[in-house]
């Protein structure tokens, strides 16, 4: 079973994400718990090129790329080896990212990351919650926090609110996949409603 989690930054999914691990292993269940861009070594090589140094070092389609590659990594090494083995997979970030944040953010380039996925990638997570907030109680919570990438701490709020409504619209496509969310509250109502929603999936 592959769940990914998405959301705009500060959105605290990552903190999801560990919590709802917890859960199932506290259940018996095996779980990888892997995050985008990374979760294998490879992938996370190209996470350092990509997130770290000069933003205009790579061209946007060039970015694409090398998210698509470190994406196939990720899944030929830990993502597929995992289902195969019967593993629940929790993964903080998947192709939803990308289709946002290299789709949207310079220009509609949806169609390109889409095709790619379509070539070198081909499943999509069997849930997928998109941790929802309003993005100037995200931004503040990830400028607030350590650790938040060095090259994305200026982006502003106009631009995160692009990404929730993307998001909201993705969720809105795909509704077979998707639940949504109000990440607005606390961590532990978050993690509840994650846990409730999970569990009626893998037992369903
Ligand atoms: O989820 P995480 O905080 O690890 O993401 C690191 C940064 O990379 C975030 O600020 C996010 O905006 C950015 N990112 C991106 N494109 C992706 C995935 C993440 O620009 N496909």
């Amino acid at each position: 079973f592959f769940i990914s989690f998405e959301g705009i930054d500060g959105s605290g999914k990552s903190t999801q994400a560990r919590l709802l691990a917890e859960h199932l292993r506290a259940k018996g269940r095996e779980v990888v718990l892997t995050r985008e861009p990374g979760g294998s070594p490879g992938a996370e090589e190209i996470r350092a090129l990509v997130l770290q140094g000069d933003p205009d070092r790579w061209s946007a389609r060039t970015e694409i790329l090398l998210f698509t590659a470190a994406r196939r990594d990720h899944l030929e090494r830990t993502i597929q080896p995992a289902l195969d083995a019967g593993k629940v997979v929790i993964c903080d970030r998947f192709a939803d990212s990308t289709r946002m944040y290299q789709g949207l953010s310079r220009g509609d380039l949806r169609g390109i990351v889409d095709d790619l996925h379509r070539l070198m990638i081909g499943i999509e997570p069997d849930l997928t919650i998109l941790i929802d907030m309003d993005p100037g109680e995200g931004l503040s919570r990830a400028l607030s926090r350590n650790g938040v990438e060095e090259r994305f701490e200026d982006f502003g709020e106009e631009l995160q609110q692009a990404m929730r409504k993307g998001f909201l619209d993705l969720a809105a496509e795909f509704p077979a996949r998707f639940v949504t969310i109000d990440g607005a509250r606390a961590v532990e109502a978050v993690a509840a409603d994650v846990a409730r929603i999970v569990d009626d999936r893998i037992a369903g």
